[in-house]
Formats: C-alpha cells, sequence, structure tokens
C-alpha cells in the first residue's frame, strides 16, 4: 500500500492559534518565560546599540498577561499593582 504523501507544504493554516493576539494585535507568547527571554534580548539590543550611541524601537519594559491567555510586551512602565 502506497500513500503518496503530498510535499510538505508549510502551510501557516496549523491547529496551532495564531501567534498575533486578536485583542491586541500584538505578538503573543504562549508562556511568561518565552515573553521574558524575548524581554532579555531586547534589553540587551538596547544596551548594546546604546554603546554605538544608537537607540533601539524595541523599547520593551515589561511582560504581561492579556485576555488572549497569552503574554504580551508592552513600552508601558509597570502599574503601581505588582502581579507576583
Ligand atoms: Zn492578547
Amino acid at each position: 500500500m502506497t500513500i503518496h504523501s503530498s510535499t510538505r507544504t508549510r502551510t501557516r493554516r496549523a491547529h496551532k492559534p495564531s501567534a498575533k493576539c486578536p485583542i491586541s494585535g500584538k505578538y503573543r507568547y504562549d508562556e511568561r518565560h518565552d515573553a521574558q527571554l524575548a524581554l532579555k534580548s531586547a534589553r540587551n539590543l538596547r544596551s548594546s546599540l546604546a554603546v554605538l550611541e544608537m537607540s533601539s524601537s524595541w523599547t520593551v519594559v515589561r511582560a504581561y498577561r492579556c485576555e488572549c491567555f497569552g503574554w504580551h510586551l508592552t513600552s508601558r512602565a509597570a502599574q503601581s499593582t505588582t502581579t507576583n
């Protein structure tokens, strides 16, 4: 029995939820850890650009939980409420 597996096409219509949030339109991180890693690399990028006297538009400072059950990054400073 031969099954003709069609050539592997990388369709973006996978079962996985899209990486974009329907609420905020931002890129969605599934895990807080992922968001924090991205935050870290944004910080690293900024500090290395600062050495070159350049600035990055990637000004995210904080990760927050969204109603879409994912995590997003924001450039707004944290509010008075502490979420731990
Ligand atoms: Zn969201």
